[in-house]
């Protein structure tokens, strides 16, 4: 059996004399059967691991000492589990699974910096052990970090936030792949899979054309236009627009690679051109998706709505409309019927530019729209329909009848909320981390409805103020936080106190003691909010029609929460 292992046994024990040969066989066995890594290329990795459980000092000699003793002369803090990790560990090597891997951009002194986060795994090698996860943040942007990858992260730091212990991959960390993901790195010219497509640059890929159309783009300068394409392109990962500079005259249904495409992001959604310098060429594979599969697959939710997004198809509910009538540019009349849409994924607005095909008075109507374009007015996304052509009247739901989309909730995590776009209709649950000083009694301005400081607005000056009630939080799920608003009626629901018994609360103990008094029963409690988010550079908003407290096992954690922070 171990015959044929033997060979490469040999080179471990050469360079770790006092490793069991029979668990070196086993190592290669598993890495041959269960990840179809051949000795000779797993041999790297399982000297390692030999390595690593034998005295440091035995590689020492070999010239294969790890990379990050090198790194830090702080000692290397070897482990399995997180469980063996304290707060203050540094210099930190252990073997992890990526179960998600999300690139952000922040601020960082001025600077856009991108730093992923996501969630880790310990004892990846085990089947169904007891793994834990643990939230990581990845200063070094590490190409090696994929979803599904197996890796040994060296030179790794623990964070500890709150109660909260998280691992800091740095820039000096070591990050090697035991096992590939599921996510590849493409090499240039390699086609890449569509629903990755998330920045510019020059990229290749396979897609099936879904629809094509001649459009016009106007110069500018007023001086005539440019006759272009527009379409859209699919493969079962996703979908993508495309716009064409140079004549592109294929059969909808067409499967084309297409080489040396330039990306370009118009607002928040990515889209494909082709120029002079754009190959296109017809590509055969019997096993790729069928038009009718991918025009099935790609039709959008609300939830995926993107500002900037154009010919997309969707199945909505109108449930509420009203027509507009102004006098446009050229002096003639113009309506426009706009109004509240659903669909199980939430809600946001549409607006039709022709007269719809149904009776605005006898709604909810469900219709599919074919080749919307999407613009966001606040955060809310609004499917723009340019002709009543596109909207086709549906006979019954796809979603059946017992959603109700009018009172529908669709329950988004909070980090996903963070990370999203602004969205309608959600509820999200989360810790109350912090109360801020300007919860109770404010002042809103009569004109803008924005909150007075001092007295004054920051659009209108001084004024006298139309009084409000509102609770400021800071709700956090471990991984990332949002500021939420919970609106005068919520918040005296919250607090069981009318309007008139928070002011006099307020005048008789001060702003200061009505704060504390928030503080001490919210603080460190889970608490459900609904409404609708805004995010934008400023970060997430929840403004929040309707708040509770989840009663958990969880009372004991916020009293200990609330004796840290001096708050009993
Ligand atoms: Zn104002």
């Amino acid at each position: 059996m171990s015959a044929e292992y033997d060979i490469h046994v040999q080179e471990v024990l050469k360079q770790v004399p006092d490793a069991d040969p029979d668990k070196i066989v086993d190592a290669f066995i598993r890495y041959e059967k269960d990840f179809l890594i051949p000795p000779a290329d797993a041999i790297r990795a399982v000297l390692r691991r030999f390595q690593g459980e034998s005295a440091p000092s035995s590689t020492s000699s070999t010239g294969q000492s790890s990379s990050s003793s090198q790194r830090q002369s702080l000692p290397v803090k070897k482990v399995e589990r997180f469980s063996e990790l304290a707060a203050d560990d540094k210099n930190v090597e252990i073997e992890v699974e990526i179960i998600t891997h999300n690139a952000r951009t922040t601020m960082v002194r001025g600077e856009e910096k991108t730093v992923p986060y996501g969630l880790l795994e310990d004892m990846p090698w085990e089947e169904g052990g007891e793994s834990t996860r643990w939230q990581f943040k990845d200063w070094g942007n590490s190409p090696n970090l994929h979803p599904g990858a197996i890796v040994r992260l060296e030179g790794v730091s623990v964070n500890e936030y709150q109660g909260q212990m998280s691992l800091n991959i740095n820039q000096s960390s070591g990050v090697i792949i035991l096992r590939e993901g599921t996510r590849t790195v493409s090499k240039p010219g390699e086609p890449v899979d569509i629903g990755t497509i998330k920045n510019e640059g020059t990229i290749t890929i396979v897609g099936r054309l879904l629809a094509s159309r001649q459009d016009k783009i106007h110069r500018k300068d007023g001086t005539g236009s440019i006759d272009v394409v527009r379409g859209r392109l699919a493969d079962d990962t996703g979908a993508i627009g495309f716009l064409s500079w140079e004549p592109f005259e294929h059969e909808i249904g067409s499967l084309l690679k297409i080489e040396n495409s330039q990306v370009r992001c118009f607002r928040d959604t990515p889209e494909l051109n082709f120029g002079s310098g754009t190959k296109i060429e017809i590509f055969h594979d019997s096993n790729f998706a069928s038009t009718d599969d991918l025009a099935a697959t790609s039709i959008c939710k609300i939830e995926d709505l993107r500002d900037g997004a154009s010919d997309i198809d969707i199945i909505i509910e109108f449930q509420k409309m009203v027509k507009r009538s102004f006098t446009g540019k050229d002096g003639e009349e113009k309506s426009v019927w706009s109004g509240d849409v659903a669909d199980p994924t939430g809600r946001c607005r549409s607006s039709i530019w022709s007269e719809p095909p149904f009776d605005i008075n006898a709604l909810p109507i469900t219709v599919r729209v074919r080749g919307a374009r999407v613009r966001a007015w606040q955060g809310v996304p609004d499917i723009t329909i340019d002709d009543a052509s596109q909207i086709e009247v549906m006979a019954a739901t796809p979603w059946g009848d017992d959603i109700d989309l009018a009172n529908n909730l669709v329950e988004v995590d909070l980090s996903d909320l963070v990370s999203g776009p602004s969205r309608v209709g959600i509820k999200t649950i989360g810790t109350v981390v912090s109360v801020r000083e300007d919860s109770g009694i404010i002042k809103r301005c009569p004109e803008c409805r924005r909150v007075l400081r001092d007295g004054s607005c920051f659009n209108h000056g001084e004024q006298d103020g139309n009084p409000d009630v509102r609770i400021r939080f800071v709700l956090d799920d471990g991984r990332s936080t949002l500021s939420l608003f919970v609106n005068k009626e919520s918040t005296v629901q919250l607090l069981s106190m009318t309007e008139q018994q928070i002011v006099t609360a307020i005048e008789k103990d001060g702003q200061v003691e009505f704060v504390q008094m928030i503080r001490e029963n919210f603080l460190g409690r889970n608490i459900s909010a609904s409404g609708r988010s805004i995010v934008d550079d400023n970060g997430a908003m929840l403004l929040a029609d309707d708040v509770s407290i989840i009663e958990s096992d969880s009372a004991l954690a916020a009293t200990e929460l609330r004796a840290k922070w001096g708050v009993v």
